[in-house]
């Protein structure tokens, strides 16, 4: 009986994750900006932003849409000082109006 051996290559599908603004390497699990869906290397995403939601897993913005998003934010925050102060004016109606009923 004759033996011999042979070499077998096996293939294999792997991802690999490129830069979408340089092409190079972006490591094994690059997060993604969660407006446009890009990857950066370590170095693109130096520019990045993250959102401060205290998850494990925040939401990452890339520098273009960071940057479109500027007059926006600024408006959101105005908008979320205007909420605050017109729940505040009406909880302290609501309790002030509790307190006469009581007392008439
Ligand atoms: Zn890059
Ligand atoms: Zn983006």
């Amino acid at each position: 009986m004759a033996t011999r051996t042979i070499t077998r290559t096996r293939q294999e599908t792997v991802t690999v994750y490129e830069c979408d603004w340089c092409a190079t390497s972006a490591g094994r699990h690059p997060p993604t900006c969660v407006l446009c869906g890009r990857i950066a290397c370590a170095e693109h995403r130096k520019a990045w932003h993250d959102d401060e939601n205290g998850s494990d897993y925040p939401y990452w913005y890339c520098r273009e849409c960071w940057s479109i998003g500027e007059q926006h934010r600024e408006k959101v925050a105005e908008l979320d000082r205007a909420i605050d102060k017109e729940t505040e004016a009406w909880h302290r109606k609501a309790k002030e109006a509790a307190k006469e009923t009581q007392h008439g």
